[in-house]
């Protein structure tokens, strides 16, 4: 089978692409190869009854298949440079947030219509964090909803399925260079394509890495993002995400001068449990429909981790230590702040008489025997840090789940276009370590169609 152009994986990045290069030449022979399953057979078997913790699934319904590991997110859709990728230091600022109010907008023409967008422009907080070191960071974000999100893909995925040949469940093993052009190599055949739009994701990252070294692709790689994810009542942070849904808040340590920031925050949301190449990590999502909502809210306490050389492996340093988690609790811990800072680990019995209730089924334990001192202590001084804008943050019962790891794939070498060092290969999306959210890895979609349709001219 012959196609213009081949996409691999259908996140957001890979979906963008395929709608933008519909949208503007319609005629164009385009395929879309995706690990996962289509939209409508992706379902994590975990229903907190039966089966109460990662099973380990051949493909994690959670992290592949149609709408790529987005798909059950909390859809939370930031229009920012500060944070979410560095797209813009490929295609400039303006060009990169112009991209992310486009795709904002086919989101709300798709189903997201009526969704809120909040903004930090001009809030108060800026300054009651400023006063307490705290820094919060400028975003616009659309709050989706881990429902509204998955109609939105639907709507995409009904308007594309017509003019795109889909094959789920069906990996990509290799991509060889040809004279002119790629083959695409599954268990199921080997397709030729002129030109090749990569966007494998987070999940596909052990992958983008044998594909980068086979092609010999310059890469470079040298950050962790390690912490733990915070559940408290939604009380306490209700009068920032009232007014913000979600705030990226910023702190520098005392001792050891790291940075410590809230991430994915979820308003009245559930904690989750993650599998990334079979590790189990811990992650948060929300509803937008009320009658989904919990009466809690979680958000992430991450540190940067940067290497220098000769090591090499960040990721491998994050996998260690969410193995450590997993050995020691199953799969995900947790622990009380009271219990934490006693030096003490939980029991059941002290989370069951908590004035929280968990969302998450997580094994009680101690963290301290998992995260590395340096990471904890960040983590602790931040907790004290919020406690003084979010009063209650530092209570006994705020529960802390670990291991939360945001791994970042290696950055692949791109040029404006996204395009690698072989002509018509792209690398996008979170496959390329370039973009780590919605927003960026869509942009980065819609720019390199964009891109190949006038290099088509
Ligand atoms: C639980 C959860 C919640 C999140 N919440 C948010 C949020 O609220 N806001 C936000 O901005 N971001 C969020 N994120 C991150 C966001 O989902 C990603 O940044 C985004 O999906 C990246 O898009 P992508 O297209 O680059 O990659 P992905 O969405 O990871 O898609 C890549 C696709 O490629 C497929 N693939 C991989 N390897 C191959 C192969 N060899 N052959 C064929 N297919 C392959 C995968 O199966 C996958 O479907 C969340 C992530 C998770 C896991």
């Amino acid at each position: 089978m012959n196609y213009d152009v081949i996409i691999i994986g259908a996140g957001p990045g890979g979906i963008f692409s395929a709608y933008e290069l519909t949208l503007i030449n319609p005629q164009l022979k385009i395929a879309v190869f995706e690990s996962g399953h289509a939209l409508d057979k992706r379902h994590c078997p975990i229903d907190g009854d039966k089966i109460k913790s990662c099973i380990s699934c051949k493909t994690c319904s959670v992290m592949s298949g149609f709408g790529g590991a987005g798909a059950f997110s909390d859809g939370k859709y930031n229009i920012t440079n500060a944070f979410g990728g560095t797209l813009y230091e490929y295609i400039g600022k303006q060009q990169a947030l112009d991209l992310m109010h486009y795709v904002d907008g086919i989101n709300m023409r798709y189903g997201g219509e009526g969704t809120r967008l909040y903004s930090t422009t001009g809030s108060k907080f800026k300054k009651e964090c400023i006063q307490h070191d705290l820094h919060l960071l400028d975003a616009s974000v659309r709050h989706l909803g881990t429902d509204i999100n998955y109609i939105v893909l639907e709507n995409i995925y009904n308007e594309l399925k017509d003019k795109t040949d889909f094959f789920f469940d069906t990996p990509v093993e290799t991509v060889k260079k040809m004279d002119k052009g790629y083959v695409i190599v599954t268990n199921d055949g080997e397709y030729f394509c002129e030109r090749c739009i990569i966007s494998v994701g987070r999940s596909g990252s052990k992958w983008m890495e044998k594909v980068c070294r086979a092609l010999e692709i310059p890469t470079k790689s040298n950050r962790v993002d390690l912490g733990v994810r915070v559940e408290l009542p939604a009380e306490v942070f209700s009068h920032l995400t009232d007014e913000l849904y979600e705030s990226k808040i910023v702190c520098r340590t005392n001792t050891y001068g790291d940075k410590v920031r809230t991430f994915c925050m979820n308003p009245r949301g559930a904690v989750v449990a993650e599998n990334t190449n079979g590790i189990i990590t811990v992650n948060g999502h929300s509803y937008e429909d009320p009658a989904r909502h919990t009466d809690n809210t979680n958000f992430a306490l991450l540190v940067s981790q940067h290497f220098s050389e000769p090591f090499k492996d960040s990721n491998g340093y994050g996998e260690s230590i969410a193995r450590l988690s997993n050995m020691l609790g199953g799969g995900v811990l947790v622990q009380r702040f009271g219990d934490l800072t006693r030096g003490r680990r939980s029991t059941q019995q002290r989370i069951d008489e908590a004035f929280i209730i968990p969302t998450l089924k997580a094994t009680p334990g101690d963290l301290s025997l998992v995260l590395p001192k340096r990471i904890l202590d960040g983590i602790i001084e931040m907790i004290y840090a919020l406690d003084k804008v979010a009063p209650g943050t530092a209570n006994d019962d705020t529960l802390l789940y670990g291991v939360e790891v945001k791994f970042y794939n290696m950055e692949v070498a791109v040029n404006a276009d996204l395009e690698c060092c072989h002509e018509n290969l792209y690398v996008i999306g979170d496959g390329s370590g370039i973009t780590h959210s919605l927003s960026h890895a869509s942009a980065s979609g819609v720019h390199v169609a964009r891109k190949i349709i006038e290099k088509m001219k």
